[in-house]
């Protein structure tokens, strides 16, 4: 496998950069070649040239391309030439596939992405190109994932030319389309990829939470205030023409898996809503974030050392403008040049956002550098990578830090105070102090959300099994309060230990105590507090000996609010008193 790429520029149009690469060896003795192409320009019949010409002077070349995002502000340097990469392989190949989706739907395109794979042996990973910024390719990697987990899936949304006047496009050799999904499915018995994303980025503030959505993935709420506050407040930045140069460098991150995918807002809208790249739904958490660029380019240079022991003999870079534009030209510059030592050839390119699924998560990125890397072959033996150290990321001795890096460090260290002030209030808050345990307000607000979700969704089955200690007045008199509490600690450290992880268990007041039950019948919820009430009456208390407890199980149905279903499992534990203690009753 070979990787090579030109600008098209004055110096070197496509007839003669053509003529270099038709007469090289890589491209006469390869079995297929790839070119890519990213288009600054967003004017169809000049791309429609172009791959006119480049089928008639290399038809051996299969292209597939997009249009790439344009300058954000006046000093943001992006390529405003074409560039042309061309993938040389020697055993492996790949297929296109182009699925317009003025005719076809991304989740429908998807499917039918599928079934090719199916057909095709060796598949090792899929690029995907898409045009339209209102095409969300979340549904095609849905599709993938469902059925191709272990496959990686990388590429970019297609740019455009100029912000807020979307014409990007993707195209391959014979068609172009402005709103559609252009994929590449790599396969070889011999060909590996390896995929990984830099963000860099960091959590600054307080948590908030995405509470209403609007239409096309505009948030219209966060924490019920406009969203667009959120940057206003903290930022004193206005919706007018700098709104994106000013709110790009302060992404807000949400969690994805187990990392933080960073969604930046590209429009509003009057009343106030944002609309981002790529979706947040209701209930979605979210902080604003910053960070340095030493920080960027340290993530980087980390992930372009790790590629290097991959040996790749080709990569794919797809990045953000938001790096750029917070970063500066020449540090960008850098990031790209990490990888550039490791493969002199590779492709980059900016689109309005950054593509990637692997088997640890993610999906629509915003604000990194995707990169892909391939090879032919086995990583040759006594390979050794370069790793590279950036002289200009050593510490250069200075004692004197610049303005901005301690601002940010300030509010590093405030973001990490307010963090633990936030969780010690929490504790304080939500928990009972002699167990432990959630308290009563906690509970009834988890109640009250459960309840609402179960209405809308009817598929958050959850029983609450409510417990009471039998005779604790008895226990209280014989041994004092204090013995008292240490046996209601010793019954909450016993239950909790029975739970599930995602079972909840709560102190409901003095010797009355809840379990949420997630995902469970009504019929198991009463096996479980059978098997919770057995263990406790089979296992004396240290300090007092048998202790017993009665249980009122009931599960949430439909028409429940918070009302009633607590009135069915208070009655319920009235029944058990009732009938003698130390039993479970259902209503
Ligand atoms: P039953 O079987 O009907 O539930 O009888 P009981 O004695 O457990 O119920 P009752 O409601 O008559 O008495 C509950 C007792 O629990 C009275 C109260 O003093 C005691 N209690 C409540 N909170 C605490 C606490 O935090 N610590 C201690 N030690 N006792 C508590
Ligand atoms: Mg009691
Ligand atoms: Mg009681």
């Amino acid at each position: 496998m070979y990787q090579e790429t030109f600008v098209l520029d004055d110096n070197l149009p496509p007839i003669e950069a053509n003529k270099i690469i038709a007469a090289g060896s890589h491209y006469q003795e390869c079995k297929t070649c790839l070119m890519q192409v990213y288009e600054p320009s967003c004017d169809r019949d000049r791309i429609e040239n172009r791959m006119r010409i480049q089928r008639e002077t290399l038809p051996k070349a299969n292209i597939v391309g997009m249009t790439t995002l344009g300058p954000i502000g006046p000093e943001t340097e992006v390529p405003r030439d074409p560039m042309i990469t061309l993938v040389y392989f020697e055993d492996s190949g790949f297929s296109t596939y182009l699925f317009d989706c003025h005719e076809t739907d991304p989740r429908e395109a998807g499917k039918q992405l599928c079934e090719k794979i199916a057909e095709t042996d060796h598949v090792q990973g899929v690029l995907l190109l898409t045009a339209c910024a209102m095409i969300v390719p979340t549904p095609v990697i849905e599709e993938l994932e469902a059925r191709y987990p272990d496959i990686s899936v990388f590429g970019a949304q297609a740019g455009t030319e100029q912000l807020g006047n979307d014409q990007s496009m993707v195209f391959t050799s014979r068609e172009i389309c402005d709103r559609g999904i252009l994929a590449v499915v790599f396969y070889g018995e011999d060909l590996h990829i390896k995929t990984d994303y830099n963000l860099g980025w960091r959590p600054i503030g307080r948590e908030m939470t995405v509470t209403e959505m609007g239409e096309n993935g505009y948030v219209k709420t966060i924490d019920y205030e406009p969203a667009i506050d959120v940057y206003h407040k903290y930022l004193d930045v206005e919706p007018d023409d700098a709104f994106y140069s000013n709110v790009c460098a302060f992404p807000l991150l949400t969690p994805s898996g187990n990392r933080l995918i960073a969604r930046v807002p590209t429009h509003y809208s009057d009343d106030g809503a944002m609309r981002f790249p790529a979706m947040l739904t209701e209930g979605s958490k979210v902080t604003l974030s910053y960070t340095k660029p030493t920080y960027l380019l340290r993530n980087s240079l980390a992930s372009a050392n790790e590629m290097a022991a991959f040996a790749p003999q080709a990569i794919m870079l797809f990045a953000c403008i938001n790096r750029r534009v917070y970063m500066g030209n020449n540090h960008a510059d850098q990031e790209f040049d990490y990888y550039r030592r490791i493969c002199p050839g590779l492709s980059y390119a900016y689109g309005y956002g950054e593509i990637l699924r692997t088997p640890e998560g993610g999906e629509l990125l915003n604000s990194t550098i995707v990169a892909a890397g391939f090879r032919e072959g086995d990583i040759p033996e006594g390979f050794n990578a370069k790793q590279y150290a950036d002289p200009d990321l050593a510490d250069d001795g200075s004692k004197f830090k610049s303005l901005s890096d301690r601002l940010a460090t300030c509010l590093e260290a405030t973001t990490a105070d307010l963090k633990q002030t936030i969780g010690d209030l929490e504790q304080l808050v939500n928990r009972d102090q002699l167990t432990g345990l959630y308290n009563r307000r906690w509970i009834d607000e988890e109640i009250d959300q459960r309840i609402s979700m179960h209405r809308r969704r009817n598929d958050q089955q959850f029983a609450l099994l409510m417990y009471d200690i039998d005779h604790f007045k008895n226990i209280n008199d014989a041994y004092g309060h204090e013995t008292g509490d240490s046996v209601l600690i010793e019954l909450s450290r016993r239950v909790k230990a029975m739970m599930r992880n995602d079972d909840v268990v709560g102190r409901w007041g003095g010797e009355e105590f809840i379990i949420i039950a997630n995902n469970i019948s009504l019929e198991n919820a009463v096996k479980l507090a059978e098997r919770v009430r057995e263990s406790i009456a089979a296992e004396p208390f240290s300090a007092v000996g048998t202790v017993t407890i009665s249980f009122g199980v009931a599960c949430a149905q439909e028409d429940d609010t918070p009302v009633s279903i607590f009135a069915r499992v208070d009655s319920a534990l009235y029944e058990a008193k009732n009938s003698g203690r130390n039993c479970v009753v259902t209503h």
